[in-house]
């Protein structure tokens, strides 16, 4: 089990605020965040991408804004969190300093990992920083998150980070070990260090929400495997109470391994296959149709013709010549961008539309093969 960390390519590490945020002083846990970064800079020698999902801005602005102890107003929430972040950054970014690793901040909201575009456009971001060898540092963009668009907790965020990059495992540091059958006072209440799928049951060990300094609490961690799992992501949940939390896990700790059974990108796949619809028509030529089903990306000098009017981010169908749909796509260019660059090298791409977008109009991580016809 403890393989699946070590063998793991693109990690997701969501920290609780208990962990990072001091109770009493409402400060940094400086040597602890740095014993995790020590550990993060060891799995990124042996060459794991790591993202961070922090949470920490509310338990940090709230004691500088002088808010009460106990339950904040939303807005309180929200104004605790915009004076909170800034240390928040801070912190991380002069920690991973001191391993020369740059940090990235990147604020989100529900929308950012829900809406196609935005979607899109965020992960380029952070595939982008992760080419760069930045780690990005998320939290959600409390300040302006209604409720409508908030997360509210870190751990589902950080899960849709994971489904999103395509991690392959998801680490959430918490104030506890794992998953038990019942509250781990309770007596006959017994651990449980693996969990494949889902049940109603394990869903009902969760218990109810805790309050504390984080939002988070079992249940939260629950909604968070499931998305995990239904990516293809394993995910683990283990304490992050003592210092190097990372290297607990790979030396073998208690905690509970949630246990996805495909690969991310299968899942990712079948996500675009089966639930998208597609809204428009890319017609490629043979060579471009030969390219695919030898997995490469979609190129724009392989298209022959554009069908349909789609935006950024939408559902497209890639039309063969003899009219059968051979695969389905996340189109990268709106459908007037893209008329304007088939046919064209990707290097020409920016002279015609005077910006530099991306070299494919499809990439292959977000295309799937379909077989049947076009009808
Ligand atoms: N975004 C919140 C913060 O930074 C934390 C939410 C959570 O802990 O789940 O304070």
């Amino acid at each position: 089990m403890i393989s699946r960390l070590a063998k793991a390519r693109r990690i997701v590490v969501k920290i609780g605020s208990a962990l990072l945020v001091d109770a009493k002083t409402g400060t940094i846990k400086a040597s602890w965040l740095s014993s995790l970064i020590d550990d993060l800079a060891d799995a990124r020698v042996r060459g794991a991408e790591i993202i961070i999902v922090s949470s920490g801005a509310i338990a940090l602005g709230r004691r500088t804004l002088g808010l009460p102890k106990g339950k904040l107003k939303l807005e309180e929430s929200q104004a605790a969190a915009a004076v909170g972040q800034i240390a928040l950054a801070q912190a991380w970014s002069e920690a991973l300093r001191t391993r020369n690793i740059v940090a990235a901040q990147v604020l989100v909201t529900l929308r950012d990992t829900e809406e196609r575009r935005r979607y899109l456009n965020a992960r380029a971001t952070l595939s982008t920083l992760l080419e760069q060898g930045a780690i990005p540092v998320i939290n959600e963009n409390d300040t302006v998150a209604t409720s409508e668009i908030r997360y509210g907790d870190n751990d589902r965020l950080a899960a849709r980070v994971a489904s999103m990059m395509s991690g392959d495992c998801l680490v959430l540091l918490s104030d506890i070990d794992g998953l038990y059958t019942a509250p781990p006072d309770q007596k006959g209440a017994s651990f449980l260090a693996e969990v494949k799928e889902i049940t109603p049951e394990i869903e009902a060990m969760a218990g109810k929400p805790i309050s504390g300094v984080g939002s988070g609490g079992m249940i939260t961690k629950i909604e968070a495997g499931k998305i995990a799992l239904g990516a293809g992501c394993n995910m683990v949940i283990a304490s992050g109470h003592e210092m190097h939390p990372f290297r607990r896990i790979l030396d073998g700790e208690r905690c509970t391994w949630f246990v996805a059974n495909a690969s991310a990108l299968q899942s990712r796949k079948r996500w675009i296959a089966g639930t998208l619809q597609p809204i428009g028509h890319l017609v490629v030529d043979d060579g471009a149709a030969a390219a695919l089903a030898k997995g490469k990306s979609l190129l724009p000098a392989g298209v022959r013709n554009v069908e349909g009017s789609f935006m950024r981010g939408d559902t497209v169908s890639i039309i063969a010549a003899t009219g059968r749909e051979i695969a389905r796509g996340l189109v990268a260019y709106d459908a007037g961008d893209a008329a304007r660059i088939i046919g064209l090298k990707s290097s020409e791409i920016e002279k015609v539309l005077g910006f530099r977008g991306r070299d494919e109009l499809i990439h292959r991580d977000d295309m799937v093969l379909m077989g049947g016809d076009r009808t």
